[in-house]
């Protein structure tokens, strides 16, 4: 019943998003923590639409609004759509698993590999990915490398897009079964008080995490590098100077190898904080003005300097203190209901990690408004410091207006769609807010 509920709900809801037409769906694969722009990949800037004149009065101070091609709008229309089946899909294979007592069976499976716990853990949990990863295959080609080549988003290889997702599958493998480990031996050892004792061991892994990302998970993916002298190094480092942060490593990530769209973000702790660059801001079709790249490297800087990434640390530390409690009722009560036709022995069982995921993720997107409202206030925030320091709205506005182009990302989603999904505010909001400043620091013609 509960399980009934639970999908009932982010059905309805999924349905509602999709309705609601223009929305700017689907998660990018590996989105980067506080990136600059929204969500979606980019694309070739090919403007079907006649460009608007500077004097149109919605160009002020000779900054027009992103130009919505139909290009652009297919491309946000299919993302959408694959928002929405490639959810649904995911959980109905959870379901299927279960249902069909596959999970059972990998569970009897690797008991034969021996009595540790953990052996039968990595035994089940290999054998459960491998199955979601054949499954979902067709799926994530078409999404991750089919969909991104058709609109010019990306010219990897195959090769190299199926050397990245081996890759993915291992980091997730070495990642979270000692996750896993641990909250099963919590669910037997502490039956009742798990959540808690999980919540209180969840601050120091959840931060040696973020310590580790930029330094062991993202060199698997890509090279890092010092930015390049020059006059730009020179103008950055100048302007991190100007904001206390002289040291701050600014670095540029090789990604032009995986996509053609454009971004920057801050990442790590303690001396394992940084600030990234794609290259695609620096070179190739879509690079940017360095006006324009100093304004993104402005908002970053808001980031660093206001130490979001702390901030999203104790959010994320206190929201799991509800999570879990949570969880707990949820996958409990789906186990109980379920246990016996879907052949688990109790909430212990590995078997039931498809009913945890299940539950995990319903509880992810059911308070998404909350994590992504608190998102957008950070993201506001690095904007508004980025303004103070570079003082060049007209270069932050010209360069949310090619971030939405380049990666056909929509600056103007519906109201329901920021609310629920959106991580950083419209990027319609975000070049007026820059462009409000105007008369305070000037943006030449008007
Ligand atoms: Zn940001």
């Amino acid at each position: 019943m509960l399980r009934l509920i639970l999908t009932a709900v982010i059905c309805v809801a999924a349905v509602v998003l999709v309705v609601t037409g223009r929305a700017e769906g689907a998660p990018q694969q590996k989105p980067p923590p506080l990136e600059t722009s929204g969500a979606a990949p980019s694309a070739t800037v090919e403007p079907a639409l006649p460009a608007v004149s500077h004097s149109d009065p919605e160009a002020p101070y000779g900054v027009r609004l992103p130009v919505i091609t139909p290009k652009m709008r297919a491309y946000i229309t299919t993302r959408r759509i694959l928002y929405l089946v490639g959810t649904l899909y995911y959980y109905l294979l959870l379901w299927l698993i279960l249902r069909t007592g596959l999970s059972a069976r990998l569970r009897r499976n690797a008991e034969q590999a021996g009595k540790q716990r953990l052996l039968q853990l990595v035994f089940y949990y290999v054998g459960y990915k491998l199955i979601l990863f054949a499954a979902s295959f067709p799926l994530d080609f078409y999404s991750g490398y089919a969909i991104e080549h058709s609109y010019g988003l990306s010219s990897q290889s195959f090769a190299g897009w199926m050397g990245d997702n081996a890759k993915s599958l291992i980091v997730d493998l070495g990642t979270t079964i000692p996750v896993l480990y641990l909250l099963y031996w919590l669910i037997g050892y502490s039956p009742r008080k798990w959540p808690l004792i999980l919540w209180g061991a969840s601050i120091p892994i959840i931060a040696a995490a973020i310590f580790a990302q930029p330094l062991i998970i993202d060199p698997i993916f890509n090279k890092f590098t010092p930015l390049a002298p020059g006059s730009l190094h020179d103008r950055i480092h100048a302007l991190a100077a100007q904001s206390g942060i002289p040291n701050a490593p600014i670095l540029v990530s090789d990604v032009s190898k995986q996509t053609n769209t454009t971004n920057a973000y801050v990442n790590g702790i303690g001396s394992s904080a940084r600030i990234v660059l794609w290259d695609t801001l620096l070179a190739g079709k879509n690079k940017m003005t360095d006006d324009q790249i100093v304004a993104i490297v402005g908002h970053e800087m808001g980031h660093y300097v206001l130490k979001h990434i702390y901030w999203g640390f104790l959010e994320t530390v206190g929201g799991l203190l509800f999570v879990f409690p949570l969880l707990k009722w949820a996958y409990e009560g789906v186990v109980r209901k379920k246990g016996a036709v879907w052949q688990l022995t109790g909430p212990d069982d590995f078997a039931a990690i498809p009913a945890l995921m299940m539950v995990f993720t319903i509880i992810s997107f059911i308070g998404s408004p909350v994590y992504n409202g608190m998102s957008r206030r950070v993201e506001h925030q690095a904007d508004e410091y980025g303004l103070t320091v570079t003082r060049n709205p007209k270069a932050m506005a010209e360069a949310f207006v090619a971030l939405s182009e380049q990666n056909l990302s929509d600056p103007d989603p519906p109201k329901l769609i920021t609310f629920w999904l959106g991580s950083h505010p419209p990027l319609k909001e975000r070049i007026e807010y820059a462009l409000s400043h105007c008369p305070e620091y000037g943006c030449g013609e008007k």
